[in-house]
């Protein structure tokens, strides 16, 4: 299959142009070994790409959740809200350019900073978070799966920021990395009970493991 040169030039142009901080493309091909209902194919037919793009956390309170009163739920995430609208206006600017492509939810979905490492744009560190050049860990995440052919990037397997460092693990205040690995339960647990209140129906988790990494704080961009 011959990918697109030219288009994929304009789509990163037309990143840059509305505010995508981020972007990446991935080869379908490479997303076998994720469950089923985790692959591109599950939500298109002849998928070419995965289109991934971040959103710069540049303030704390764009990582906010909030719920409508009444609903116990934390169903609204700033940044997501953000993002996912970016992700609305690529699938309209593929479209015109006679290219189907879908905007993906949480659940069912694609697994957001595996497919980002396969695209080229970080490694997983070892915060068990997407590593940015320019943003560290401080970027939301979300993808579309399109039949348009993209040029995608080479996967990233390993962190050349984390040899030497331990800053995240040991800045994590539910000690819920050990032996190196991630465990989610810990950290679920620490979240549930140091929800940080902005408002009755607004919250900021914690997000150490995001804010501790010095990858990317010495950047010099505005928001
Ligand atoms: S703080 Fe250090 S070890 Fe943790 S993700 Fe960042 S670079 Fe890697
Ligand atoms: S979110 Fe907080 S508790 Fe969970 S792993 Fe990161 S630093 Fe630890």
């Amino acid at each position: 299959m011959e990918r697109d040169q030219q288009l994929t030039r304009d789509i990163k142009e037309y990143c840059k142009k509305i505010g995508v901080d981020v972007v990446g493309f991935a080869n379908p091909l490479l997303f076998g070994r994720y469950p089923e209902e985790n692959r591109p194919y599950t939500f298109i037919d002849d998928p070419k790409t995965v289109i991934v793009i971040g959103f710069h956390l540049y303030d704390i309170v764009l990582d906010a959740w909030s719920h409508k009163e009444g609903e116990g739920v934390w169903s609204h995430q700033f940044a997501d809200a953000v993002v996912e609208q970016f992700c609305h206006r690529i699938r309209r600017y593929l479209l015109k350019k006679g290219f189907n492509s879908r905007v993906i939810s949480y659940s069912p979905g694609l697994f957001l900073k595996e497919a980002a490492a396969l695209g080229g744009i970080g490694p997983i560190g070892k915060n068990n978070l997407l590593i940015t050049n320019r943003f560290g860990s401080q970027v939301r995440l979300r993808a579309l799966v399109t039949n348009a052919p993209l040029i995608c990037g080479e996967p990233i397997t390993e962190s050349k920021y984390c040899k030497g460092c331990n800053i995240c693990i040991e800045a994590c205040p539910a000690n819920a990395f050990i032996n190196g690995k991630y465990v989610k339960e810990k950290c679920y647990i620490y979240l549930e009970t140091h929800k940080r209140y902005l408002s009755d129906y607004t919250v900021i988790e914690c997000n150490v493991c995001i804010e501790s990494c010095p990858i990317g704080k010495n950047r010099n961009v505005l928001p």
